[in-house]
């Protein structure tokens, strides 16, 4: 900024200034140790101020909590911060009004900067950014520059403002007039009344290009909001033409907005909160009839939206249920033998390893038994494959019948099956094995020409336990293996111990 101008500005007798209670406020919220005992003794002092802490710790801004009857419980729902950025933008909201004979220019430029003080927020609530009241109060606070350059020289700057196609064409003709924008001497102000450092910054990029600006860190998301609300207020407040500032603004809520918010959406948020805001900052933001079609066809849309999203999630959890259904279902299948219904050899490989160390770190006895059908290739000889299936299955039903429902049973092959008995010594896992060769013998696997067809089978058991331990599942395998054939080669119909 040109000297010049600095020492004009600090020569202006109606250069406005913080009120008394506002430059409080600034101090407190640069102490560390500010807390909320502190704040609610300095706000407590001014009764308008309270009141307005008040009514917007009610406002809808904060939707949906409890009813908020005095300023402690004000300032606990808001938080220190939030107080005390909210407090400054009120405070400096009043006090800046100087009475020079620019009144209606100044009530223009407190109407774009409650607006804009509104949208940051709005913004900043869909982007992420964390300190909302900070980001309101710097949408508020972007151009009090213009609000000096009014009261420093009043008839210049009204001309200027008057001049002003839009925005772009001010601000340039601010750099002309003043070699500054207000932007520039909206900062020089904040740092000369020691407002916060961000608040500076805040306001001496207001009016950068932030799409050219591609990262986006905190700060960025930050300053993305503040410039878009000033480019959206506008567009609230303009008369006539608004398609390139339409565009503009929309471009500028995409630089800023992570989630599918667009300006439309933005739009209809804006107006629902808008009479509370325009309360609270005392301004009166006229309806704006040149946006009053794009305002209803987006409240339209959210409705069509609202109710789709409703849809659409009943459809993807039904879909998700189906699926999670339909891989239940298949590896189900992939771990049974279609024909017996018993589980597969994969499976109970994959089960049995489990078992075998589960049995070694608990140290309790595992039998396992291979049982394999007698003269089974007989069947099939005289009855037919399709008997011989039938069998197979009958066998195996009954086979799991006979067990205790912790133990396992899968088809390992042809007409053989294993057997895992866990928590079954060698005397226990005999007497079951017998037990079952006894019941099958007597039982009917399937009816040719109306007679009963039975089968036996012999079984090899093997037991890790006290008298015999196993170095794995496979050698536990292997010597039930063992003993199955040595069943057979005995003259089969019977179960045969490894070991014994
Ligand atoms: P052993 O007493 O020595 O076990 O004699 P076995 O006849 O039972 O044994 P072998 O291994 O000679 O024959 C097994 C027969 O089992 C031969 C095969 O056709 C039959 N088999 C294997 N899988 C199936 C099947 O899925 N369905 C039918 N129907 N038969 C099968
Ligand atoms: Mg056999
Ligand atoms: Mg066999």
């Amino acid at each position: 900024m040109r000297p010049e101008l600095e020492t004009q500005l600090l020569h202006c007798r109606n250069l406005p200034s913080p009120p008394a209670v506002a430059l409080r406020i600034i101090e407190l919220a640069q102490d560390p140790g500010a807390d909320l005992a502190a704040t609610a003794r300095l706000i407590g002092m001014d009764a308008a101020l309270s009141a307005r802490m008040l009514r917007v710790a009610n406002s809808p801004l904060y939707a949906g909590r409890r009813r908020v009857d005095n300023l402690g419980q004000a300032l606990t729902l808001l938080g220190v911060n939030a107080t005390l950025s909210l407090a400054l933008g009120f405070s400096l909201a009043q006090g800046l009004r100087g009475t020079n004979g620019t009144a209606a220019e100044q009530d223009r430029i407190w109407r774009r900067s409650a607006l804009a003080a509104l949208v940051a927020r709005l913004l900043g609530h869909h982007a992420g950014v964390r300190r909302l009241e900070d980001l309101l109060l710097a949408g508020l606070l972007q151009d009090i520059g213009a609000l000096a350059l009014l009261q420093a020289m009043p008839e210049e700057y009204s001309t200027l403002r008057a001049q002003a196609v839009d925005n772009a064409d001010l601000l340039q003709r601010e750099r002309t007039a003043f070699g500054a924008d207000h932007a520039q001497v909206g900062a020089w102000l904040a740092r000369h009344w020691r407002l916060p450092s961000y608040l500076v910054d805040a306001i001496a990029d207001s009016e950068a290009d932030s799409e050219a600006d591609s990262e986006a860190d905190s700060d960025d998301a930050f300053q993305a909001c503040v410039v878009a609300s000033g480019t959206i207020a506008d567009l609230w407040l303009a008369n006539g033409q608004v398609e390139q500032l339409g565009e503009h603004a929309r471009a500028r809520v995409e630089a800023c907005v992570t989630d599918s918010t667009r300006l439309d959406g933005l739009l209809v948020q804006i107006e629902t909160a808008l009479p509370e805001v325009a309360t609270l900052f005392e301004v009166q933001i006229a309806h704006p009839a040149h946006l009053a079609a794009i305002i209803d066809d987006a409240k339209e849309l959210l409705i069509v939206r609202n109710l789709r999203e409703i849809q659409d999630a009943a459809r993807a959890r039904s879909e998700a249920q189906a699926s999670e259904d339909q891989v239940r279902r298949l590896t189900e299948q992939a771990r049974r033998d279609p024909l017996t219904g018993v589980y597969n050899r994969l499976q109970m490989e994959d089960v049995l390893e489990r078992e075998f160390a589960t049995a070694v770190a608990l140290q309790h006895p595992l039998s396992i038994a291979f049982i394999d059908l007698d003269d089974f290739k007989n069947i099939n000889d005289r009855h037919g494959h399709l008997v011989g299936d039938r069998v197979l299955h009958q066998f195996a039903q009954a086979l799991q019948r006979m067990l205790r429902s912790t133990d396992l049973v899968a088809r390992y092959g042809g007409e053989e099956f294993l057997v895992v008995l866990s928590h079954s010594n060698e005397a226990a896992a005999g007497r079951v094995l017998r037990r079952i060769l006894e019941e099958t013998s007597r039982m009917p696997m399937a009816e040719v020409d109306g007679k009963p067809l039975y089968v036996t089978f012999s079984a090899g058991l093997a037991t890790h336990g006290t008298s015999r331990q196993f170095a794995d599942a496979r050698s536990l395998l292997q010597a039930a293996d063992d003993a199955l054939y040595g069943a057979k080669r005995e003259g089969r119909n019977r179960v045969s111990q490894h070991g014994q």
